[in-house]
């Protein structure tokens, strides 16, 4: 996405009244000549604000700021932003996945059953969860108060991150999974998409426009 200049903004007021125009009488409408209006019309035919049909001139094509950003996020993958993933075999005990959230300073691990394949997440609440609830020791198996397969809401590399991130909204989830099917429905997980990949991207796209 481009930032207008005044003169771009001012193209479009032209197109939105009168399109469909010719190049010619934009030209003559802002006293330039053609030659110092043709970089301005092929950005913003190149960004979607304007489109161009041979023989008919230019004309609006009435996509906002906001479409043309989600047209934007739409060609971005889940794979561009993904994340290392971190993960804890199911057999782990509590407490060791609880020291593994700490030092890798995440907020959600995931579990893998005895092949590595995905087997469930668990996240801080979870652990908070099984602190107060008073049957959880720190020597059970995370297993025990992970959330299992097949409720996770997961993430492939060639979603787009829009998708991705409307699942977050949804589910009302921190993290996806990132994962490619195997066999027999099996997910190997390869990465993880969460709320900071979506945030990082924000300050990627907005020090980029
Ligand atoms: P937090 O614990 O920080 O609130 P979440 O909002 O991600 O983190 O987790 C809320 C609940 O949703 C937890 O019980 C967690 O196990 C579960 N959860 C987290 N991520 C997923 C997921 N991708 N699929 C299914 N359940 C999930």
């Amino acid at each position: 996405m481009v930032d207008l200049t005044e003169r771009q903004a001012r193209i479009i007021e032209i197109v939105k009244k009168n399109g469909p125009i010719s190049g010619e009488e934009i030209a003559s409408q802002l006293k330039l000549s053609r030659a110092a209006l043709r970089p301005h019309l092929s950005v913003l035919t190149m960004s979607g604000h304007l489109e161009a049909r041979p023989r008919v001139g230019y004309y609006y094509t009435g996509k906002t700021e906001n479409s043309l950003f989600a047209r934007t996020l739409r060609k971005i993958k889940v794979k561009d932003v993904k994340s290392i993933p971190v993960v804890v075999k199911e057999d782990t005990s509590v407490y060791d996945a609880a020291v593994s959230l700490i030092l890798e300073d995440t907020g959600t691990i995931f579990v893998l059953d005895e092949d590595g394949y995905l087997a469930g997440v668990v996240s801080r609440k979870d652990f908070l969860r099984s602190c107060i609830g008073g049957t959880t020791t720190g020597q059970m198996p995370v297993g025990f108060i992970m959330n299992r397969m097949p409720n996770i809401v997961t993430t492939e590399p060639e979603e787009d991150v829009l998708e991705a991130a409307r699942k977050i909204m949804e589910y009302q989830i921190d993290s996806l999974p990132v994962v490619r099917q195997v066999k027999d429905g099996k997910l190997k997980v390869i990465g993880r998409f969460t709320k900071t990949s979506i945030t990082r991207l924000m300050t990627e796209l907005g020090g980029e426009i």
